[in-house]
């Protein structure tokens, strides 16, 4: 079985074949900077030399036809045609209240995605873009939804709920929803693997750190709470969003700086951060060099990320009366042992025992606690493709055996 995985982005589309029976990436590539003249193809075969194509590519659409043809090229291709793919998988960040699993991408389920590029006009509508352009470059090939917000799905009222009046959770849907659901979700079946102990056993926190942040309460396989919410702009503070301010702070710029919503919003999401802070960049990597060089409000940035970090994972702590193993995943939890240093230090009190020299090893699967730590932390990479993958094969099995 070949799975093909996409990921919209507003002006990229990255993308990841799968061989099924043993897991392999056949090939991957991003189409960046599509809508501007010099948008690029970067299509890297496993084992083969990377292609790269440099042209105007206007829209989604052409993207996605660039991609088939790099797919199915004669030297760099990976089939001789797409129809050897058996099921493409979307990733796609707003499942809203409805979608409580992967589903099938149907009639009902487009329609039910446009009416929701209401909650998310960021994120939805290239991967509408996306399914519709596959509908013409890869006919009849059947499609599955995988949502950021599905392994959310399990939080009770009391953590989705925002104490607003109820009326706006009953007109407007206003909940929590949480984000990197697939992350979590792989990161979880992970824990399980490594620890060879059910998730049902197991209180996690794992923290999601990566340009976007998300510190996610999972306790007996099943997410409890999660710092991001409505939109994926509240909780950690990340690399270019504020993630929790008081929310009075937003009607008094809006005053003082004669905004309107949209420039709030822009400020909020574009501007903040890591980037708001350090005057410097939204690139962990970039704001951490200028703070050895003595940059204060880079260290200052790197300090409040940091302590934004450690609060929640307090507060998860405290929520599910404990935990078991703490988490660190996405660009920053791999591969930064400062980030790591910080955080875990924070967190001796409640019995995590560090490993300096453990914590010099980035990006791959391993412990940064001593062996006997009564709370083990542990660096595991997330692979969001290959758990939207997984979940493309489940409903694609489910499907045959409903059909058979
Ligand atoms: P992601 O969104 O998961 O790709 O993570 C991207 C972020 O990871 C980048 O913006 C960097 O801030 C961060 N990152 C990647 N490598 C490092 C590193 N070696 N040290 C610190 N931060 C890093």
């Amino acid at each position: 079985m070949k799975i093909l995985v996409l990921n919209c982005g507003s002006s990229s589309v990255r993308y990841q074949v799968f061989g099924m029976s043993d897991e392999r990436v056949m090939a991957k590539g991003v189409v960046e900077k599509i809508g501007l003249p010099d948008a690029t193809l970067t299509h890297r075969p496993t084992g083969r030399d990377k292609v790269e194509i440099v042209t105007s590519i206007p829209d989604h659409a052409t993207a996605i036809s660039m991609m088939a043809d790099a797919l199915t090229h004669p030297e760099y291709g990976i089939v001789e045609s797409l129809d050897q793919i058996d099921i493409v998988g979307h990733r796609i960040v707003h499942g809203g209240a409805h979608f409580i699993g992967a589903a099938m991408i149907d009639e009902q389920v487009i329609a039910e995605l446009e009416r929701l590029t209401e909650l998310a006009p960021l994120h939805n509508p290239p991967s509408l873009a996306g399914i519709h352009a596959c509908e013409e470059a890869i006919p009849g090939v059947p499609m599955v939804a995988v949502f950021d917000t599905a392994f959310h799905q399990t939080m009770e009222p009391e953590a989705y709920l925002y104490p607003l009046p109820y009326e706006m959770y009953e007109r407007h849907g206003i909940r929590r929803f949480g984000f990197h659901g697939t992350s979590n979700k792989y990161i979880t079946s992970r824990v399980e693997d490594i620890l060879k102990t059910p998730a049902a056993d197991l209180k996690i926190i794992n923290c999601h750190l990566g340009n976007g942040c998300s510190i996610t309460a999972i306790q007996g396989g099943k997410s409890v709470n999660t710092s991001m919410g409505f939109t994926p702009l509240e909780g950690l503070m990340m690399g270019t969003r504020c993630g929790d301010v008081d929310p009075a702070v937003v009607a008094y710029i809006m005053r003082k700086e004669n905004w309107d919503a949209h420039e709030a919003s822009e400020c909020m999401n574009k501007r903040s951060g890591l980037l708001g802070v350090s005057g410097v960049s939204n690139d962990l990597r970039n704001v951490i060099e200028e703070a050895e060089k003595g940059h204060m409000r880079s260290q200052l940035a790197i300090d409040m990320f940091c302590k934004s970090i450690v609060r929640y994972i307090g507060a998860y702590m405290a929520e599910m009366n404990g935990v078991d193993v703490i988490v660190l995943t996405a660009g920053v939890g791999e591969n930064s042992p400062l980030i790591r240093e910080k955080v875990c230090r924070h967190l001796e009190f409640a019995g995590v025992e560090f490993d300096s020299e453990e914590n010099k090893i980035n990006g791959k699967e391993h412990a940064i606690t001593k062996p006997g730590s009564k709370v083990k932390v542990m660096v595991i990479p997330t692979n969001e493709e290959l758990m939207i993958a997984r979940e493309a094969k489940t409903l694609l099995e489910k499907r045959h055996v409903a059909i058979d």
